[in-house]
């Protein structure tokens, strides 16, 4: 199984990240994908990638630290993207979201500018959203973006992830489904393909339920495969293939999202 976002540049990881990724290989997850936020974040990324073989990369700033979306940054961004074009899998985590101190017209002009540079280097993305899905949506058919990627920690109806599906996107289906509250995700996962669909947990954000105010760790990808598998009616084997599968796909395969199937 792969973990799709787990941000283990993170401080909270420093002590003991060696014991947390051998962990979870113990228990089958064998992959995982480190999304971008800060320059600073870029550089401790590289490090860990040198270090854990099974450890992909992307570059993005994120809207959750509005000081670094400046259009410098996303100059040093393309720098980056240019530099190390061989060891980055996608563009993120960028995206729009509602609840940062920081208008939105201002937050859709580096994500615009973000999501021109994935364009450019042939990039899928990995989109961060807030009551934003209406925004990311009118930015994708303008740039007429043709990559791919996946929309982090999908929450929505049906028709929304429909529409992104059609554009070649996947779901990133997290401990967010473990909540019985979380009803209307819950009821439009049931009936989105598997084929569009990618495991994370957010480490170290985003508990599963029952394990709210600790360390989220990608170990918990398991328990978000078991939710998963009993709310498509499945077995956890054939959501673990599928979406390493999916996976693969987006981020390791040249030609990138494009093939991302609606069905
Ligand atoms: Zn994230």
């Amino acid at each position: 199984m792969i973990d799709s976002h787990c941000h283990l540049d993170f401080d909270v990881f420093d002590d003991d990240l060696t014991h947390v990724i051998e962990r979870a290989g113990e228990q089958g997850v064998s992959r995982f994908l480190v999304p971008g936020t800060t320059p600073n974040g870029w550089q401790k990324q590289l490090q860990v990638a040198e270090r854990f073989e099974h450890v992909d990369i992307a570059f993005g700033l994120h809207p959750y630290f509005p000081d670094f979306l400046t259009n410098s940054n996303v100059d040093k961004l393309q720098v980056m993207l240019d530099t190390h074009r061989e060891s980055v899998c996608a563009v993120g985590e960028i995206g729009l979201d509602k609840t940062v101190d920081m208008p939105l017209s201002q937050q859709e002009d580096i994500f615009s500018r973000q999501l021109e540079l994935a364009q450019t280097c042939e990039l899928p993305v990995i989109l961060h959203h807030r009551k934003t899905h209406h925004l990311l949506i009118k930015h994708l058919k303008a740039c007429n973006f043709s990559f791919g990627g996946v929309i982090h920690a999908f929450s929505g109806s049906k028709q929304i992830a429909q529409e992104y599906i059609d554009m070649g996107f996947c779901l990133g289906i997290g401990g967010t489904i473990t909540y019985e509250r979380a009803h209307k995700t819950r009821e439009a996962v049931k009936t989105l393909p598997l084929s569009a669909m990618l495991l994370e947990t957010d480490s170290p954000d985003m508990p599963l339920c029952g394990y709210q105010g600790q360390r989220n760790t990608p170990i918990k990808i398991t328990q978000v495969a078991e939710s998963l598998a009993h709310l498509l009616d499945t077995d956890v084997e054939t959501v673990g293939h599928q979406t390493d599968a999916n996976y693969r796909r987006l981020f390791l395969s040249s030609d990138s999202g494009r093939d991302c199937p609606s069905a």
